[in-house]
C-alpha cells in the first residue's frame, strides 16, 4: 500500500473514534443511571472519565498530524449505543436481568473500540507515528480492562441471580446453579 493511502486510511480511523467516543460521553451518564448495581454504575462512571481523557488523547494526535479535530459520524456506535438504550427501556426486566444486559452491550461497545484502536495503533506504528502510536496503545490497554472489569461484574451478578433463582425454586433450600432465573445469566 502506498503510504499516502494508509495515512488516509488511519486519519478515517481517527475521526471515526474520535466519533464514537464523544458519542460514548453522552450514552455512559445514562447507563450508569440505569444500572442497579452500585458497583456497575460506579464502573460505568469511572469510564466516562476515562473516555473523556480518550477523547483529549485523540484531539492531541490530530494536532500532532496538523489535522482539525473533526470526527466522522460512527455508525456502529450509534446502533450499539440504540441496542444498550433498549435494554435501559425494557421495563419488564428483572433489576439484574438488566444490570447483565447493559454489561452486554457496554462489553460490545469495548470491543468495537478495541478493534478500532488496536488497528489505529498499527497504522501509527506503521507511518513511524511514535507519540500517537503509545497514546492510542494506552487507551487500547483501558479499553481492555474495562472489558475485564465488565467481564467480571457479569460473572457476580449473574451468579447472584442464579442463586436466588436456585432459593426461589427450591422453597430456601440449598440453592443450585440452574435457577429459575438462569435466563438472566445468557441475557
Ligand atoms: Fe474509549
Ligand atoms: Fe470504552
Amino acid at each position: 500500500m502506498r503510504e499516502s493511502a494508509l495515512k488516509d486510511l488511519y486519519i478515517e480511523e481517527l475521526r471515526d473514534i474520535y466519533n464514537a467516543e464523544q458519542q460514548l460521553t453522552k450514552a455512559l451518564p445514562k447507563m450508569a443511571k440505569a444500572a442497579t448495581s452500585s458497583d456497575l454504575g460506579s464502573g460505568f462512571e469511572h469510564h466516562l472519565e476515562q473516555t473523556k481523557g480518550h477523547v483529549q488523547r485523540l484531539e492531541q494526535i490530530f494536532e500532532g498530524l496538523g489535522e482539525k479535530a473533526t470526527g466522522k459520524r460512527c455508525k456502529a456506535m450509534e446502533g450499539l449505543i440504540e441496542e444498550g438504550e433498549e435494554m435501559i427501556k425494557e421495563d419488564e426486566l428483572e433489576d439484574d436481568a438488566r444490570d447483565a444486559g447493559l454489561i452486554a452491550a457496554a462489553q460490545r461497545v469495548e470491543h468495537y473500540e478495541i478493534a478500532a484502536y488496536g488497528s489505529a495503533r498499527t497504522y501509527a506504528n506503521l507511518l513511524g507515528d511514535q507519540k500517537a502510536a503509545s497514546l492510542l496503545e494506552k487507551t487500547l490497554q483501558e479499553e481492555k480492562e474495562t472489558d475485564q472489569k465488565l467481564t467480571e461484574l457479569a460473572e457476580s451478578i449473574n451468579l447472584q441471580a442464579a442463586e436466588e433463582g436456585g432459593r426461589a425454586s427450591n422453597g430456601g433450600k440449598e440453592s443450585t446453579s440452574h435457577g429459575r432465573k438462569g435466563r438472566s445469566a445468557r441475557a
